[in-house]
Parts: structure tokens; C-alpha cells; sequence
């Protein structure tokens, strides 16, 4: 006989998922309703203002796509870009690499404008690319790149390619309620983000948004959406109408009583209180690490509070490290992808998990396994300039 499964405790400071707040794995095992009941479609209406809130927008094509966040790229993708079509995508790491395969899979032609694992994308690289293709039809790039932990410009490259007259197409996976975004203010047309990051929610869910010129190009496209499941012309009589509902797919109801919980615990804790705390742990997490000897792959200004990405010594075996903190602390960090595997840790203070508690345990863990395995560091004094943040 096979016996049920129970995951082992974790703290969760890798590149997500990040650790759950209680509170919304409590709302995930309410009763399940029918997805067309009026008390479910009541909450699906909270739960579109709610997103609005955390993106700050107005668009009424503001919805949880029902899959991950790879899947609300792909709803971008699918939605914006008919054959035939050039977009510029700005690639600084592996998810900028996804939405080129995305525009070539929907028939469009990509522009790379490459930027170095580990720095922002260039404002000016991409004018020239703007200048040289006056046919692009949108700007695409990665807000916050999880694969490096790097912060780019999200508000310079979004006035740009409004300037050029193009679309501006963001990846906010890990970007929403970690950092500053502002999708009206900034202009931005189109926008994917994940429950799995800093809204510590279940993994599975990507939100997405939509302003009214991306709506307008998605209802005047001359060829179908290609895929049936993600057409938003589709989706839109499940989630946007004042007339009756009609069943698209069953949506994952508990998963969204889980969002609901999520954005109702970031309405109350303040968007700008969230982007706060998040900063500060970042601090006291570099003021420890640079303690024990450790440095970040990103410069100061273009690191993401949310996911640091650090460097160590040549000589340490970074995955029997990881190892270790996982084996010994329940502690999982993430390592290096693509460019950086193997040159650096990933470590994630996102949501939930983004707190004082947490940046004391994973400082003096990994002051623990390095002194274990050889390499000398002094945990007392990283904890204490890291208790030195926080006063
Ligand atoms: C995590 C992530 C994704 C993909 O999200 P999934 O939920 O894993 O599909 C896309 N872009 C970025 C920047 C991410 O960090």
C-alpha cells in the first residue's frame, strides 16, 4: 500500500516557490463550490480589483490566467502576436530567452537586444535596436530576472517603447508586491506575473493584465489566437462580463480562494509596506553574507531585494553546501542557471518568507556548513551587523 504524502518541513529562500502564509493554505482547503456559483463569481469580481490594486492599473482585462507563470507568458504571446509581426525582446538571462521562443512559436520574427547574465537591460541598446527596426510592433523584456537577480528599468524601457510608438510587454513574475511597479503610470500594455514569488501564494496561477490598446490590438487581429485555452477572447466571457457567464474551463477554485487570501493579506499589510520590507531584509541579508566573506554577482543599484544572486570563493563546493543547509536546516537556496551555474547562489527573500527570522537563519546556517567544510567565516559578527539593519 502506498500511504499519503507529507512534504518535509522546508523553509523555502530559493527562487521560488517561496514559503506559503498559513493563512492562505487554511483558505485552499475551504469547501470547493461550483465555479459558476453567485458566491464564487463574487469573489472572481474581488478578485480582479484586488489584482488591479497590485498592479496598479485600471485595465479591465486584469485575470488569473489558470496555470503558471510560463503560461501567462504564453497568453501574452499568444494574444499579441499575430505571423509575421516583429517584436524587439530584451534578453539579459533565461526567461528573456523564453519570450523569443514564444514570438517565434506565434509566426513573429524576435530582435535580440542582448544584455550580460547579471546586468540590466541597456536603455540605449535598445534605442538603437528601436531606431533600426521602425516595423516593431512591441518591446518585450523581463522586469525582474529570477535567472541572475537583476532589476531592470522597467519605467525608461517602457517610455521608450512608447516613444517608438510599440507595445511594452513586461515580465513581472517576480517583480509583483517585491518591488515598485506601476503598470499605468509606466505605460505598460501588457503583463504576466506568478502566485508561487512574493505573493507566497500556491504555485499555479499566473496573473496577467492587459491595457485597453493591448485589448483593442487582440480584438482586431486578422488571424484567430492560435491557442483555443488562452485566447483572452475566449476567457474574457468567463471573467469580464456583466451578462451571464459562460463555462470556458473549470477554474481552479481553491487555488483562487488561495489568491483571494494572498492579495487580501497584501492589501492589508500596503503595496508600498510590502516593496518596503522586502528592501530592508535584502540589507540585513547582504550586511550578513558580505560578513562571512560572500559578495553579489549583481551591482548595488541593479540588485533585486527579492533574489540575490551571490557569489562565494572558487575553492567551495557550492552544491554540497546546498546540500547541507537542505539536509541540516531544512533551509533550501537555489543555485546558478544558465550563465551563472554554479558561479552563484540564488537566494530568495520573497512574500511571506521575507522576513527577520528567516535572514538570521539562513546567515548563520550558512556561516555553519562554510566553517563545517573548512572555509572560516565569524557567524556571531554576520549576525550582529545583521541585527545592526534592523535597529
Ligand atoms: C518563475 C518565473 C517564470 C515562470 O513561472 P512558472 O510559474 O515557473 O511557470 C517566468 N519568468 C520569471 C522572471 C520567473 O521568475
Amino acid at each position: 500500500m502506498t500511504s499519503s504524502f507529507h512534504p518535509p518541513i522546508r523553509t523555502l529562500m530559493g527562487p521560488g516557490p517561496s514559503d506559503v502564509n498559513p493563512r492562505i493554505l487554511e483558505a485552499l482547503s475551504r469547501p470547493t463550490i461550483g465555479h459558476l456559483d453567485p458566491a464564487f463569481i463574487s469573489m472572481m469580481d474581488e478578485l480582479k480589483t484586488l489584482l488591479q490594486f497590485a498592479f496598479r492599473t485600471t485595465n479591465q482585462l486584469t485575470i488569473p490566467v489558470s496555470a503558471p507563470g510560463s503560461a501567462g507568458m504564453e497568453c501574452v504571446f499568444a494574444n499579441l502576436v499575430e505571423p509575421g509581426e516583429k517584436l524587439i525582446v530584451c534578453q539579459n538571462g533565461v526567461f528573456g530567452g523564453r519570450m523569443k521562443e514564444n514570438v517565434e512559436r506565434c509566426g513573429g520574427t524576435a530582435v535580440m537586444v542582448t544584455d550580460d547574465f547579471g546586468a540590466p537591460v541597456d536603455p540605449k541598446k535598445l534605442e538603437e535596436a528601436l531606431k533600426r527596426h521602425p516595423d516593431a510592433m512591441a518591446v518585450a523584456f523581463v522586469h525582474s530576472e529570477t535567472s541572475t537577480g537583476v532589476r531592470s528599468d522597467a519605467e525608461v524601457l517602457c517610455t521608450l517603447a512608447r516613444e517608438y510608438d510599440c507595445l511594452a510587454i513586461v515580465d513581472a513574475v517576480t517583480t509583483l508586491a517585491g518591488i515598485p511597479l506601476e503598470v499605468d503610470a509606466w505605460g505598460i500594455d501588457a503583463i504576466y506575473s506568478g502566485t508561487q514569488k512574493c505573493l507566497s501564494c500556491i504555485p499555479g496561477l499566473s496573473p496577467v493584465s492587459f491595457s485597453p490598446r493591448a485589448a483593442a490590438k487582440i480584438t482586431n487581429r486578422k488571424n484567430r489566437v492560435q491557442s483555443w485555452f488562452l485566447d483572452t477572447n475566449l476567457i474574457m466571457g468567463y471573467w469580464c462580463t456583466d451578462a451571464k457567464r459562460s463555462y470556458h474551463h473549470t477554474a481552479p477554485v481553491n487555488s483562487l480562494y488561495a489568491l483571494h487570501e494572498s492579495l487580501v493579506i497584501l492589501e492589508e499589510e500596503g503595496l508600498e509596506n510590502s516593496w518596503k520590507r522586502h528592501q530592508l531584509n535584502h540589507l540585513a541579508l547582504a550586511a550578513g553574507l558580505e560578513s562571512l566573506g560572500l559578495g553579489f554577482a549583481v551591482e548595488e543599484g541593479s540588485r533585486l531585494p527579492q533574489l540575490n544572486a551571490v557569489s562565494f570563493p572558487q575553492q567551495i563546493d557550492e552544491a554540497a553546501v546546498r546540500r547541507a543547509l537542505l539536509a541540516e536546516y531544512g533551509l533550501e537556496i537555489g543555485a546558478g542557471l544558465g550563465a551563472l551555474a554554479g558561479k552563484v547562489w540564488r537566494i530568495g527573500l520573497m512574500g511571506y518568507a521575507s522576513n527577520r527570522k528567516n535572514v538570521n537563519l539562513c546567515v548563520s546556517a550558512l556561516g555553519n556548513v562554510l566553517n563545517a567544510q573548512g572555509h572560516r567565516c565569524d557567524v556571531s559578527q554576520a549576525i550582529a551587523e545583521v541585527e545592526r539593519v534592523y535597529v
